[in-house]
């Protein structure tokens, strides 16, 4: 991971974040006839006017099926939907952009590893490691896997405050491990796991590692090869960029090793009842017309995240991230879920004797958006013997004045529950 170290001054935060919000419309509506306070960014982002403008202009001036097509429209409608893959690998520092494969999310680019890699590497009596804070995108995939091959999942088990325990992977890792999946940052908890010392430590003992990156690409800069990974997984909706729309990343030489994810056109080099052959990456993994828009859509995000910079979104989300840390301690009988030492700006909380879905819909009243519920990850809930948790999730265009709103949220629902 590149890291930061100059964080800059909180005032000129603040005043960059009341430019940056005036690019997402969304922003300065409002919901049950308040100003909207949106802190469910984990569950989606909102999009800045540049994507949206995107999908506008592709329909109105360049809408066309691509790659077959030998007429202007499709040919731009090609170099649009080909350009985006580049932007994308930039995003992620990939060798070579047939390594970016478009899919329909994070969930999808899962699923076509679990089930494509899964095919040729998993047998009998083989291990496939997760942890206990994957969101069930980064589990059941590979328990159907699993359960395909006849091999087993075992799961890295985390601490009382969210961190996983490397000295339990390391002794899980061996000869029959076949591959470490693992969330970078966790949706539920906001933990950022050490995912450079996961990947080294999977490297030696032979192991390939598959990186859920949905939650951390709106947080923090990403560098595929740095990290190592093999596989790493993007949510196009999760960082400013449209639904349906997401990335795998893959290493071309286990790409190129594994089998079609789904048959049909576009992804083949041949057909004959006989026998088919498969066209070449990215080709390979994108049968049928994929969200060409989606594509370009996702790709003015990036280029929209380019243009602020890292450093200031993470000092920005770091200051919300404390600060809301330390007002809602203030807040009798409230309790923060996930208290890892290194964490993204997300909190989980429960109230004591009081319903996380009631916190949810009292707040709402206030038009403020979080999210109530086990958020995908039931076992960490299981885990951590709570039913579920209220999360407000932040992004860079948060500010504290949503913070203190919040808070003055939940004051209020303490007083109506005493
Ligand atoms: C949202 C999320 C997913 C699923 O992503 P989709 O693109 O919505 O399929 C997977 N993992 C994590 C950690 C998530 O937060």
């Amino acid at each position: 991971m590149r890291q930061v170290s100059t964080p800059l001054v909180a005032t000129r935060a603040r005043r960059d974040v009341a430019t940056v919000r005036q690019d997402f419309p969304v922003l300065s509506g409002t919901a049950n006839g308040r100003p909207l306070v949106y802190l469910d960014n984990a569950a989606t982002s909102q999009k800045p006017r540049a994507v949206i403008e995107s999908l506008v202009r592709f329909y109105q001036t360049e809408n066309a099926n691509i790659h077959r097509g030998v007429h202007e429209l499709s040919q731009r409608a090609t170099l649009a939907y080909e350009a985006a893959r580049a932007k994308l690998q930039r995003f992620l520092n990939a060798g070579d952009p047939h390594e970016v494969i478009f899919v329909r999310g994070a969930t999808e680019a899962i699923n076509l590893v679990a089930s494509s890699f899964g095919r040729i590497r998993f047998r009998p009596g083989d291990e496939v490691v997760v942890s206990a804070m994957e969101h069930h995108s980064n589990l059941v995939p590979w328990q159907i896997a699993c359960e395909i091959a006849g091999a087993r999942l075992r799961v890295i088990p985390m601490s009382d405050a969210g961190e996983l325990d490397l000295d339990a992977l390391r002794d899980m890792l061996g000869d029959r491990t076949r591959l470490v999946a693992v969330v970078h940052v966790s949706n539920s908890l906001g933990t950022i796991n050490p995912v450079t010392e996961i990947v080294r430590m999977a490297h030696d003992a032979g192991a390939p590692v598959l990186v859920d990156g949905a939650q951390a690409a709106p947080h923090m800069p990403i560098d595929v090869q740095e990290l190592d990974a093999d596989f790493y997984a993007l949510s196009g909706h999760k960082m400013f960029g449209p639904t349906g729309i997401g990335v795998l990343y893959g290493k071309a030489k286990l790409l190129e090793a594994m089998p079609p994810y789904q048959g049909g056109g576009e992804m083949i080099r041949s057909v004959t009842f006989e026998k088919t052959t498969y066209a070449p990456l990215p080709a390979k993994f994108e049968a049928g017309t994929p969200h060409i828009a989606g594509a370009i859509g996702l790709g003015a995000a990036v280029d929209y995240l380019r243009g602020l910079s890292w450093e200031w979104i993470q000092h920005h989300e770091h200051d919300l991230l404390e600060y809301a840390t330390e007002q809602l301690r203030f807040v009798p009988g409230l309790r923060i879920v996930g208290t890892a030492a290194r964490k993204a700006a997300v909190i989980s909380f429960v109230l004591e004797g009081v319903h996380a879905h009631d916190i949810g819909t009292i707040l709402d009243q206030s038009g403020i958006a979080i999210r109530t519920g086990h958020h995908c990850t039931q076992p960490v809930m299981d885990r951590l013997g709570i039913p579920a948790t209220a999360r407000a999730s932040f992004a860079f265009y948060n500010t504290r004045e949503e913070v203190d709103a919040l808070v003055r949220g939940v004051q209020e629902v303490r007083a109506v529950f005493g």
